[in-house]
């Protein structure tokens, strides 16, 4: 961080918010990443003169040269976090220090500049203050925070922009679950990878969504709601969803999940699960787990749930692995009884419900 590298955000107000009338309909539906708030954060970047301008604006259109470096070649990276409301009204973030560390680097593995960590949780702090109506306050709905980061240099040729900029906006969700906590089912894909060694899947970039797209298409058409991704080398051990990291649990309640190699994003709701996991007395193995321990581990009883952790989803529990050929789990199976005793505790923390033991929350509004 340079010693100007400027704090003091610029905040315009929208000269159209939408109206009271308007924001509480949307607040009464709001759906997941449909509608957005009135105001929006930018922050630009060039390599002479680093970051600058940061402002909090009105939402809406960018502009982009159509030579953009991101258009042509996916130099982009985004984070995913939330801001929840707490019975006294007040507005919290969850770790976001650690959204901040991992963006860094994100955009140093993408070429991107890194924004400083003081000023990815000021420009949180300063959009939800702005747009605080913004946050919801049933149960289980927030407002869902999406920093991202773009190269926008006008230039074909290929090299790390030395143009870019940071954004942050915003969109209320309500319930992920809507009509309560269901099991899903996955399915695993064995044409595609997500991420092979030395490549991206340990960063959080567009590209690597926009290359799991039609492995999820794949697994919409065999009815499952979410991919299981293998490791690219051997195609042999699990790795993670397209969008969530996955932990099993076995008989003797231990969980197992997926060691980080490099080629599996570092969830934030992971390290909170592992950690509420073994305040509980869990054991909690980090390891490499090949498909056939999980689907022999089902059929013989040792693997007594599964789920998948994410910001948007928190915790959602596999019912069924499906592949080519098989099904292994039950499709009808309800939540594992671990599973969704984490799930609410996570969110028990994060909605003020249960001391934050572990300074996980920082008061924004
Ligand atoms: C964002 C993301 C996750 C989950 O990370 P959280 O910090 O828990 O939201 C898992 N896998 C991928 C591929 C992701 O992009």
């Amino acid at each position: 961080m340079t010693a100007n590298t400027p704090l003091v955000f610029k905040a315009i107000r929208s000269s159209h918010p939408r109206s009271t009338a308007e924001r509480e309909a949307i607040l009464a539906n709001p759906g997941f990443g449909k509608y957005f708030t009135d105001h929006m954060v930018s922050i630009d970047w060039t390599v002479e003169k680093g970051w600058y301008d940061p402002q909090v604006k009105a939402y809406g259109p960018l502009s982009l040269d159509p030579a953009a470096s991101v258009l042509h070649y996916a130099q982009e990276i985004f984070e995913g976090l939330k801001a929840y409301r707490h019975a006294d009204g007040s507005i919290w973030s969850f770790r976001a220090e650690q959204n901040a560390a991992r963006m860094q680097r994100s955009a140093h593995r993408l070429a991107l500049p890194e924004l400083p960590t003081e000023l990815f949780l000021e420009s949180i702090k300063q959009l939800v203050t702005m747009d605080a109506l913004w946050v919801p306050s049933a149960p289980e709905t927030c407002l869902y925070l999406r920093p991202f980061s773009i190269a926008n240099e006008n230039f074909l040729g290929v090299r790390a922009a030395q143009k870019a900029a940071y954004y942050v906006i915003a969109s209320p969700v309500g319930p992920y679950f809507a009509k309560g906590v269901a099991p899903v089912s996955i399915w695993l894909v064995e044409d595609y990878s997500r991420a092979a060694h030395g490549g991206t899947g340990a960063a959080k970039c567009g590209g690597n969504y926009a290359a799991s797209l039609l492995p999820q298409q794949e697994a919409y058409a065999n009815g499952c709601s979410q991919v299981l991704f293998l490791d690219a080398q051997e195609g042999k051990y699990l790795e993670e969803l397209g969008g969530m990291n996955i932990f099993l649990v076995k008989k003797d309640g231990t969980l197992v999940t997926p060691e980080l190699t490099g080629s599996i994003l570092e969830g934030v709701t992971r390290a909170s699960i592992i950690q509420l996991a073994k305040d509980r007395g869990h054991k909690v193995e980090e390891r490499k787990i090949s498909i056939d321990e999980w689907r022999q581990g089902m059929a013989s009883g040792e693997f007594t749930e599964a789920f998948a952790c994410g910001t948007a989803a928190v915790v959602a529990p596999i019912a069924a692995l499906k592949g080519r050929g098989f099904i292994a789990g039950d499709e009808s199976a309800p939540a594992g009884k671990l599973t969704m005793a984490l799930r609410q505790e996570l969110t028990d923390i994060q909605y003020g419900r249960l001391p934050d033991r572990h300074g996980w929350l920082k008061r924004l509004v």
